[in-house]
């Protein structure tokens, strides 16, 4: 355990160094508990699962922290909250031997994910995004990516472009934020919808028009990739 102004941590794994790769380590000496034997790939998804569950609630402990901190600072007054930003940042840094950069980037994605998009907090949670996913989704997808859709991430569903029952996995590749609208258009409007390498979002209509839909957009914004007219 450590402690940064007040908050408890759990102290994070030391990095392995070993020569051997963890995931070649031979499993045959495991007790038998009479169940199925784990095998490395079981393991390996279980301790994902786990680091991801820690990450989310590392997250909501770290905004907890800032904000005890910054509240604190203003009773003495807004020129105080610059240094005590910082003070924050410099404390986690030595905490988590990071650099105070990497802790400011902590610091922000916390606030992020806790405050600005819950859905992302949820499915880190519960272990079907890893932390590395929130942090692209929040700082790449800040819209719905439906086509000529404004609504913010915050307020939208992370989909699974290919569901995950029919093979679809918890990665980038197949990850994005739709509105309610949107996902419900997707599974039941008869739309196609697939995401294309670099994470656009290809929309064919049931008419066969196809739009492309790019992340990282400053204003909702879509083209369409047919000559014919707006279908509209
Ligand atoms: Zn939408």
């Amino acid at each position: 355990m450590f402690y940064v102004s007040g908050v408890e941590f759990d102290d994070e794994p030391p990095p392995e160094h070993d020569d051997e790769p963890r995931w070649e380590s031979d499993f045959s000496d495991w007790p038998s508990t009479g169940a199925d034997a784990p095998d490395a790939v079981g393991l390996v998804m279980e301790v994902a699962d786990v680091i991801a569950v820690f990450a989310a609630e590392r997250l909501v402990r770290v905004d907890r922290m800032r904000r005890e901190a910054l509240a604190h600072a203003e009773r003495y007054g807004w020129t105080m909250t610059d240094v005590v930003a910082r003070s924050i940042r410099l404390e986690l840094a030595c905490a988590l031997r990071i650099t105070e950069h990497a802790a400011g980037d902590l610091l922000g994605l916390a606030e992020a994910v806790v405050h600005r998009y819950p859905p992302v907090l949820e499915s880190l949670s519960r272990a079907r995004m890893t932390e590395r996913h929130a942090e692209v989704l929040v700082s790449a997808l800040d819209r719905c990516l439906g086509p000529g859709c404004g609504m913010p991430a915050s307020r939208c569903h992370i989909d699974h472009n290919v569901a995950w029952e029919h093979g679809g996995s918890t990665a980038l590749t197949n990850l994005a934020p739709f509105c309610e609208g949107h996902h419900i258009v997707k599974h039941h409007g008869g739309w196609i919808v697939r995401q294309l390498p670099g994470g656009a979002i290809e929309w064919t209509s049931p008419t066969g028009r196809r739009y492309t839909v790019h992340p990282e957009r400053p204003v909702p914004a879509f083209r369409t990739t047919a000559d014919n007219d707006a279908p509209f």
